[in-house]
């Protein structure tokens, strides 16, 4: 069947159409700009951004794929983790999509999308792969098996911020516009990223391989900006340079260590400019395989809960018990939200 997948876990309302594995039209309205004043997400203006968009929003994805609603045949809905009311947004569309059409709807974690992104561009994820998830809220270093059947390993994530909160945190301290994370690959263009020396933390022969740590390195540029006396390029390009060390040392190391051919880099830090050329650049050395689905679909999308809702339809999944509700503090266990029999 055709999937139709929905996603309003933050200020992207997004919708998208898949069928068998592959793409056939989505579609992304963001209410960033409503934030910008703020600096930063605010919970009540992402709600009511998702009531007028969802709609439009689907109806752009039908005409990108040239279908109609009737053609629908299951939906998929972020359920979480995620902001509380803007998940409720979502979940009520599609629940009345789903009821409407009379076709299974199925909740999807919203980490899980990020991951199957990839699979749209890319096919399959070969079984196993090492999985970079780096996003506004999570970094984590995952060895998946299945991502289905939820059979993946968990080595390592941040133990405070998160590399997409890092970004955008400095990028305010730099008087850059919001979102911090797109303006300060940009600014980093023209500055020399030796410029400003940085820590690399949790690098050290006796750290945790698999552990990341971004707010002592975000303390150190944001102290850096504060101080002036430097081109804000530079501390953009150093802590840009930082960042991307880091991560794909030690996505580069999980998949060595484990023997894994193909690394997966996801989420809206995934977009990131010098991530995907010193990936680039550390997995053609290493023999390993990179993947990295295009920037549009690095941050958040409805394609990529529809890629998860497809592959649970074709997996044989049981729909979500009726009613479905919203787990903004989902963890990362996938399972926990769309539950596969085994076999
Ligand atoms: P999560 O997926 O963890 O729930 P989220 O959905 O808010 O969080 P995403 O939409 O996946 O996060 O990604 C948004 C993050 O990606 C923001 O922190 C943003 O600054 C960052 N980001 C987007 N583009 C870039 C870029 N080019 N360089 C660096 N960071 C970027
Ligand atoms: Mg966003
Ligand atoms: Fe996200």
């Amino acid at each position: 069947p055709v999937v139709l997948g929905i996603e309003s876990s933050c200020d992207e309302t997004g919708a998208g159409l898949v069928r068998d594995g592959r793409l056939l039209g989505h579609a992304v309205a963001s209410s960033l700009d409503e934030h910008a004043r703020y600096g930063g997400v605010v919970p009540e203006i992402a709600a009511r951004a998702h009531v007028r968009a969802v709609g439009p929003v689907v109806r752009r994805a039908l005409d990108e794929a040239g279908l109609r609603l009737r053609d629908v045949g299951a939906v998929a809905v972020t359920t979480g983790p995620g902001l509380a009311g803007a998940l409720h947004i979502g979940v009520a569309a599609a629940k009345g999509y789903a009821y409407t059409l009379g076709v299974p709807l199925y909740g999807v974690h919203h980490l899980a999308g990020h991951a199957a992104a990839d699979t749209l561009v890319h096919g399959p994820l070969p079984q196993p792969c090492v999985v970079l998830l780096v996003s506004g809220g999570h970094t984590s270093l995952l060895l998946v098996r299945d991502l289905a059947r939820d059979r993946v390993e968990h080595l390592g994530d941040t133990l405070d911020d998160a590399a997409g909160e890092c970004f955008d945190k400095v990028a305010r301290v730099l008087g850059l516009p919001y979102p911090g994370g797109p303006a300060v690959d940009r600014v980093a263009r023209d500055g020399d990223p030796h410029a400003v020396p940085l820590p690399r933390p949790l690098t050290g022969p006796r750290d945790d391989p698999y552990a990341f740590s971004f707010s002592g390195l975000k303390t150190a540029a944001a102290r850096c900006a504060e101080a002036g006396g430097r081109q804000v390029a530079d501390v953009a390009a150093s802590l840009r340079e930082a960042v991307a060390d880091v991560l794909t040392r030690k996505a580069v190391a999980a998949c060595l260590d484990h023997e894994v051919g193909t690394l997966v880099v996801v989420g809206g830090v995934a977009a990131n400019s010098r991530v995907r050329e010193l990936a680039g650049q550390r997995c053609a050395t290493a023999g390993i395989t990179l993947r990295i689905p295009p920037p549009g679909l690095c941050t958040d999308n409805g394609a990529m809960i529809a890629a998860v809702g497809d592959l649970l339809v074709r997996a044989g999944a049981r729909p979500a018990p009726w009613p479905v509700s919203v787990d903004p503090s989902a963890p990362l266990e996938f399972a926990a939200l769309h539950p596969v029999p085994s076999g």
